[in-house]
């Protein structure tokens, strides 16, 4: 047998969870490898944070680099099944790097509309050169999905919105809940997340009470979902006009999914709470320093709050916690540049010349 043969593909994530998903016979079988991203067990990181079973969800590692793509190819598939040609959607980054990659995979128009000067520069590039319709808006994310919103309900023109309001959008964004079970032969006691829109933290719980009702696990996990200081709505209890924060997949101020959160929050015995820019920073360098993982700010969100919960003495250090990582770092090199200063030493090109910058 050649090596051909022998290879096992990577299962496409909408055939291994098909039976949670809405796909049917005439669902397109669309994939660009989604899913399947490795669950590390932190090893220096977990103890650093005092805690011995700290894992991390690596959500970079999906086909554009974040979590979005559990939801778009579901979303994006059931398009084409109801007949649309056009799929339209709000961003802050990540969802338009993923809408465009999916879109032109399937042949569809793709239009996002993205706030004006507040998207991390690797996003927006990703669906430029992928081809998507990129209108930059003089408004923030929240004015947007508004936009869009009406737009899509439209008839003159008619498009598919795949926002996280579109409901095919969190059922395949639950299918991260059942790889952590399906991996860990269980569920975690902890599940640390970063929110935003609050779609992904919907998402997880409603894939968590899936995997319980159906007795493949025996319990849920508590939810812990975090908001940047900026911009923390859910921790407010209204939302927030102009959020700020440089984590901004998570620079939003008034939810779509709110009532869906609070309820797996407060159904899980979970906490929504807040952590700062820097908490937000410190945790994005521990990660990448201590496990060579290199994950966007936003989604440092949920290590800087279990960071900040283990420092109260609020965490079991025995307790199996799972945090997410939703977005790769590569997409944001200006944080990440900001975040490190100028570190580059400089040295002629000889073998004295790196001893001496170095210091040897
Ligand atoms: C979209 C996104 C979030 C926020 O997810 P919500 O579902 O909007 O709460 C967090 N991190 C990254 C990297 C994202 O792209």
């Amino acid at each position: 047998m050649n090596d051909r043969a022998t290879m096992v593909p990577r299962p496409r994530l909408m055939d291994r969870y098909r039976e949670w998903l809405p796909v049917t016979d005439a669902t397109p079988r669309l994939s660009l490898g989604e899913g399947g991203t490795p669950l590390v067990r932190t090893e220096r990181l977990g103890a650093r944070y005092g805690l011995r079973n700290l894992h991390v969800k690596v959500e970079g590692m999906n086909p554009t680099g974040s979590f979005k793509d559990r939801g778009m190819v579901v979303a994006v598939a059931k398009a084409i099944e109801g007949g649309a040609r056009s799929i339209i959607c709000a961003s802050t980054g990540n969802t338009s790097a993923s809408a465009a990659a999916y879109g032109a995979a399937a042949g569809l128009e793709v239009v996002v509309l993205l706030p004006k000067g507040a998207i991390a520069a690797g996003k927006l590039l990703q669906a430029l050169v992928a081809g998507a319709r990129v209108v930059a808006v003089d408004g923030n994310f929240d004015a947007a999905l508004s936009v869009v919103r009406a737009l899509a309900e439209r008839d003159d023109h008619p498009i598919s919105l795949v926002n996280s309001v579109n409901p095919h959008r969190l059922a395949g964004q639950k299918t991260a809940a059942f790889e952590i079970c399906d991996d860990l032969g269980r569920a975690p006691d902890i599940l640390a997340i970063p929110v935003g829109n609050a779609g992904n933290i919907s998402a997880y719980g409603a894939g968590f009470t899936d995997y319980a009702m159906a007795g493949i696990v025996e319990r849920r996990p508590r939810m812990l979902g975090f908001q940047a200081a900026g911009a923390a709505p859910l921790v407010l209890g209204r939302p927030v006009d102009r959020p700020e924060t440089i984590a901004t997949a998570i620079r939003i101020g008034n939810p779509a999914s709110w009532t869906l959160a609070t309820a797996a929050r407060d159904e899980s015995g979970g906490r929504i709470e807040a952590v700062t820019d820097d908490e937000i920073l410190a945790a994005y360098r521990d990660v990448a320093s201590e496990e060579g993982i290199f994950c966007e700010p936003s989604s440092a969100a949920s290590l800087a709050g279990v960071a900040k919960l283990a420092r109260a003495g609020e965490l079991d250090p025995d307790a199996t916690i799972v945090a997410v990582l939703t977005g790769n770092g590569l997409k944001d090199p200006h944080t990440a540049e900001a975040a490190v200063g100028d570190r580059i030493l400089e040295a002629a090109s000889s073998v004295d010349g790196v001893r001496a910058a170095l210091g040897w």
